[in-house]
This record gives structure tokens, C-alpha cells and sequence, in this order.
């Protein structure tokens, strides 16, 4: 990450929330909904890599794809470059629109498979009208695919002649070929081999350092998300419950939650004292939040005023947010 003092933010994301309506019974008398994302705010700086982490389910991915509009947020603010990102449309909307970017997770499924990769990766510069003539889209292509690493002679070839990691390859030049500012990255190692993942998070790192782009990096894979980002905003049940620069995330979590998603990364026997802690019980309905801290159903710390009271997401240190009535108190080991 650059030198960021001074600069002016790249996205500012205020009390962001997606609901869903949720399917009841027909003797059900109000209608419910699933509150997926639940007033969420963050900033992210140009160049910056914020990765989101929480376990499936937590609303990390409709987070990311309510950020770019892909799904419509039912509440909040989103300002990109100092614009705002929900009140465009028209012209305004499709400019902002290819300056910021997704990558998804299944490389299988996001790719046409009627298409070649050529195809694929010139259709955001033909939606955009960048190019003036067919052999410009063409080199522009050819110059991508070198960029991240695929073979030019692939240029007729359709997916599903690629493995995973190829594929992912296809799939980041679809989303760099605009040369954005801002890349959504929804788990995108998650379906591919180990060996693989680093290969490609090796090159998501290179592209950034060449291109500047900013990066909300969303995995539920810590490990992962140490990698590669430079902060860390964990969720839980659609809710920001801790947020930090990485290293200070690491060595000093002080959510709950955070600190039992820590206890889980694998580490050689031989050098760990570290207690695993087990989470009991599986993610409450994101229908029917429990009350007071959403986490209290689980929280091996929780005490009376847990269920009754929510718990404000709070400064406890320099840039460092936690969502915890003991917040400061509770030091990971
Ligand atoms: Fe656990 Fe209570 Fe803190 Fe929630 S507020 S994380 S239940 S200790």
C-alpha cells in the first residue's frame, strides 16, 4: 500500500444495509426479512487492500456486491470518488460502473462458456465503447492476457478447455481489462487447489502494485486474508464486529469472534500454545437476529447484559473498531 496521508478516500460505504424478504407461511401475518447486510460502514483508500472475513453466511459476498450495485441496497450511503455511487445513473453510472470491478469466486460458472476467450475478456471493452476499431480490441485483449499470465495463442480457446487456475486468470483480465480503481475480489482462491491459490494471489498482488488498484478482498479463509490485505474488517451475521489495520488485527483481536476465528488458523503443532476455541451452535437466521450482541448465542465470554444490550461498534485503539462490551478487556492469547 502507498503512502495514503492526505489522500482522499477511494469509497465511502455509510450504514449500508440489503434485506431480503424473507418467504413465510401463509398464517404469517407481518412479513419478515432477512437482513443480510446490517449497517455497515467502512472507507477504503485508493491502492488499499480491505479484507472482509466472517464465516459463510455473514454477509460478507452481499456486502461486496451491494458496494457495486450489483445488488441493490435497501439502505445506506456509497460514495466513489467523492460521487455518489447509489443516486447515478445514465452515463455517470456506466463511467463509475467500469471503474469498479468484480471478481467471483467459481471460476467454472462466471465464464460463458459459448464464448472465447478473447470474447470474454473484450466484452467489458465493447459494453464501454473504448476501442475504435476491432484489431484495437484485439491488442488491447492480447496485452491483457500476457498481463496475467495467459498465452496469447489461447485467444480462440473456450473455457472449458482451461483448469481452474487458467480460468481464473480469464477472469481477472475480464476485470482489469478497464483498468479500474476498485476490484470487489469474492473469494477468489476459494475454489481452486492450494497449490494454485498462491499463484494466484501472487498475481492479484502484482497487478495491483503495477495498476494501483484498490482491493475489498472478501474470503472467510484467515489465512488467506492475511496475505493480502492491509486491513481486515471481520463480519458476523451481517454486522462489522472488529476492524483493524492486519497487524494489529492479529496480535491484538479483541472481539470474541475475531479470536476464535484466529484459534482456528492451522499452525505446526511444535510451535503453538495456543488454544483452539470452539465455536458451539451454527449462525443464528439472519430473519431472526438474537437481541442485544448478535454474537451472545455463541460468545464463550458472554454475560448478562450481553443478550439485552448491543454492543456499539467502538474505537479501542488507533484504527482499531470492536464490537464488544468488553471490547479492550479480552486479549487473544
Ligand atoms: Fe461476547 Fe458479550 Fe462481547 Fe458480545 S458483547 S462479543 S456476547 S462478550
Amino acid at each position: 500500500m502507498s503512502d495514503q496521508t492526505n489522500q482522499a478516500p477511494l469509497l465511502e460505504v455509510k450504514h449500508l444495509r440489503k434485506l431480503f424478504p424473507a418467504k413465510s407461511g401463509f398464517l404469517a401475518k407481518e412479513k419478515t426479512y432477512i437482513k443480510a447486510v446490517d449497517d455497515v460502514s467502512f472507507t477504503l483508500m485508493p491502492k488499499e487492500t480491505l479484507g472482509v472475513v466472517g464465516e459463510s453466511g455473514c454477509g460478507k459476498s452481499t456486502m461486496g456486491r451491494s458496494v457495486l450495485r450489483l445488488i441493490e441496497p435497501t439502505e445506506g450511503e456509497i460514495l466513489y470518488k467523492g460521487e455518489d455511487f447509489r443516486q447515478a445513473g445514465g452515463q455517470q453510472l456506466r463511467k463509475m460502473r467500469s471503474d469498479m470491478q468484480i471478481i467471483f469466486q467459481d471460476p467454472y460458472a462466471s465464464l460463458n462458456p459459448r464464448m472465447t476467450v478473447g470474447e470474454i475478456i473484450a466484452e467489458p471493452l465493447n459494453i464501454q465503447k473504448r476501442c475504435g476499431s476491432k484489431e484495437e480490441v484485439r491488442e488491447q485483449v492480447l496485452k491483457v492476457m500476457e498481463v496475467v499470465g495467459l498465452n496469447p495463442k489461447y485467444y480462440n480457446r473456450y473455457p472449458h478447455e482451461f483448469s481452474g487456475g487458467q480460468r481464473q486468470r480469464i477472469g481477472i483480465a475480464r476485470a482489469i481489462v478497464l483498468q479500474p480503481s476498485l476490484v470487489v475480489c469474492d473469494e477468489p482462491v476459494s475454489a481452486l487447489d492450494v497449490s494454485i491459490q498462491s499463484q494466484v494471489l501472487n498475481l492479484l498482488r502484482k497487478l495491483q502494485e503495477s495498476m494501483g488498484m484498490a482491493y475489498i478482498f472478501i474470503s472467510h479463509n484467515l489465512s488467506v486474508i492475511k496475505h493480502i490485505s492491509d486491513r481486515v474488517m471481520v463480519m458476523y451475521l451481517g454486522h462489522v464486529v472488529e476492524m483493524a489495520d492486519k497487524k494489529e488485527l492479529f496480535d491484538n483481536a479483541s472481539h470474541p469472534y475475531t479470536q476464535a476465528l484466529l484459534s482456528a488458523i492451522p499452525v505446526p503443532e511444535r510451535h503453538s500454545r495456543r488454544k483452539k476455541i470452539i465455536l458451539q451452535g451454527d449462525l443464528p437466521s439472519p430473519a431472526n437476529p438474537p437481541s442485544g450482541c448478535i454474537f451472545h448465542t455463541r460468545c464463550f465470554m458472554a454475560q448478562e447484559i450481553c443478550s439485552k444490550q448491543k454492543p456499539e461498534l467502538k474505537e479501542i485503539a488507533d484504527g482499531h473498531l470492536c464490537a464488544c462490551h468488553f471490547c479492550g478487556l479480552n486479549k487473544g492469547e
